[in-house]
This record gives structure tokens, C-alpha cells and sequence, in this order.
């Protein structure tokens, strides 16, 4: 079974005062195997964040449904969803989402906490997470006290620390430089070794290139699909950047 299915979905914003309507997705449709590490792409504005909010439950569609290992959330009651994503999803938020008044490292422990985690297991498992994203140092600060780049590691951290079997990230190396966003694609590619499923939105061709496979949308809808099959991560590159020159034109 897939652990994600996405049934052609579509969205529209409706606004206030008799606005444009903006439609952001038109028909979206692809669906993703456990153990899978897909790379989404598409320009700014093609509707990358809505798709994840979406995927995520955040977001409802207008038409279409979203299964996640089977189910779809619109059917569950509040607390069964909000059980389910929690035990199930690790999501990154292209702007962090991190509670500015909790401490780097409150803000990491806070999934276990509402998991309802053993006290005496959660220090282990966030200095294992603040040290998979290297930001040990950091634990004692609050999110004000620390760049951007630090702040998208702690994210990080906090999204990967219940080991979710399927993460949504949405530009997760954004805000960071070239180092610390290739240690994140090696991270991603270990953990996905190990069986965790990756749905990555990025713009960045040198981070989609870790990716098994890489989805571009346009005009609101997947527009092609490149799979990496035997390529070394030069290759992807190539291919993906050669596919990107197609989309904008
Ligand atoms: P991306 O992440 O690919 O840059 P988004 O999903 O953020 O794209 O946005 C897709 C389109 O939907 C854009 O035209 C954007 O302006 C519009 N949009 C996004 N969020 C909203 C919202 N809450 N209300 C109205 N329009 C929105
Ligand atoms: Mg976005």
C-alpha cells in the first residue's frame, strides 16, 4: 500500500471582497511507496506549500482526497487526526513554526512531550537530534537569540526527533548555507536508508538531486517526473537542471 496517495487534488483561494479567485492547485494526482525520497519542484507561486499543507492535514482541498498509509484525515474526528499526524508525520515548515518563547531545546523535546514520551528518554533523544544537526551548542538559547540557518537545523531536529515513518519537509535547507545543506541531504539520505519516507519541496537543484525521485509541478498540475534509477547524484543534477530550463520556457 502506498503511504501516500494523492487523488487529483485541486485548490482554490477564494478572497474577501469579491477578489480573484486564485487557483493554486488545478489537479494534482501521484501517489508515493514506503522507503520512497521524492523531491517536489515547480517556480515560486506554483503551489508547492499548499500541496504540503495539504499533505500534512494542515490545509483542506477544494476536490480531491489525500490518503496517508490508507486513511484519509477528513474522515477522522479531531483527536484521532491530531494523534495520527503526531505518531505518524514530521513536518518543516518553510518558516520554522518554533515557539519563540521556549527554549532550542523545549522546542525540540516538544513532540515527545505530547506523545506523552518518558522524561528520562527525552535528553538522550535530543542531543541525539541537536547533534545529527549540529546545534548541541545551542540548546539552552531561544529562537531569538539565533539565526535563521540555526533556527531551520532546530526545525529540523524537532521534526525528525519522534522518527516519523513519513516526513514532509518544505524547503528545508532554505535558510541554510551550502555546508549545512549538504550535511542535511546526507542526513535525509541516511534516514531514508533506514526506511524513513522523504516528501522534500526545494528550489535548490543540488538538493533534489539526493532525491530518488523528483516531481515538477506547473500550472497547478505534476508536469513530469524524473526517477534516478542507477544515476550517481552528478547525473540528477544534470538532468534535473536540463528539465528545469524546460519548465520555465
Ligand atoms: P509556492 O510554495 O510554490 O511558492 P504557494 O503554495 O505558497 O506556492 O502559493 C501558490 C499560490 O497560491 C500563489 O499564487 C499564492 O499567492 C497563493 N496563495 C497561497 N496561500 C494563499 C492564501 N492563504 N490565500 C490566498 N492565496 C494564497
Ligand atoms: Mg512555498
Amino acid at each position: 500500500m502506498s503511504i501516500l496517495e494523492v487523488n487529483h487534488i485541486k485548490k482554490v483561494y477564494k478572497t474577501r471582497m469579491g477578489g480573484e479567485a486564485v487557483t493554486a492547485l488545478r489537479d494534482v494526482h501521484f501517489s508515493v511507496e514506503p522507503g520512497e525520497f521524492v523531491a517536489i519542484m515547480g517556480e515560486s507561486g506554483s503551489g508547492k506549500t499548499t500541496l504540503l499543507n495539504i499533505l500534512a492535514s494542515l490545509d483542506t482541498p477544494t476536490a480531491g482526497k489525500v490518503l496517508v498509509d490508507g486513511k484519509d484525515f477528513t474522515t477522522l474526528k479531531d483527536n484521532e487526526r491530531a494523534i495520527f499526524r503526531r505518531s505518524n508525520l514530521g513536518f518543516i515548515f518553510q518558516d520554522f513554526n518554533l515557539l519563540d518563547n521556549f527554549s532550542i531545546e523545549d522546542n525540540i523535546k516538544l513532540p515527545l512531550v505530547l506523545a506523552g514520551e518518558d522524561y528520562k528518554k527525552m535528553d538522550a533523544k535530543v542531543e541525539k537530534a541537536a547533534g545529527q544537526l549540529g546545534i548541541v551548542g545551542l540548546l539552552k538559547k531561544y529562537p531569538y537569540e539565533v539565526s535563521g540557518g540555526q533556527k531551520q537545523r532546530a526545525a529540523i531536529a524537532r521534526a525528525l526527533i519522534t522518527k516519523p515513518q513519513l516526513i514532509l519537509a518544505d524547503e528545508p535547507s532554505g535558510a541554510l548555507d551550502s555546508k549545512a545543506a549538504d550535511s542535511l541531504m546526507n542526513l535525509f539520505t541516511t534516514i531514508n536508508q533506514e526506511g524513513q519516507t522523504i516528501v522534500m519541496v526545494t528550489h535548490s537543484v543540488k538538493a533534489a538531486s539526493s532525491a530518488k525521485r523528483v516531481l515538477f509541478i506547473k500550472d497547478g498540475k505534476v508536469f513530469h517526473q524524473l526517477y534516478r534509477g542507477n544515476l550517481t547524484n552528478e547525473e540528477m543534477y544534470e538532468r534535473i537542471s536540463d528539465t528545469l530550463k524546460i519548465l520555465t520556457t
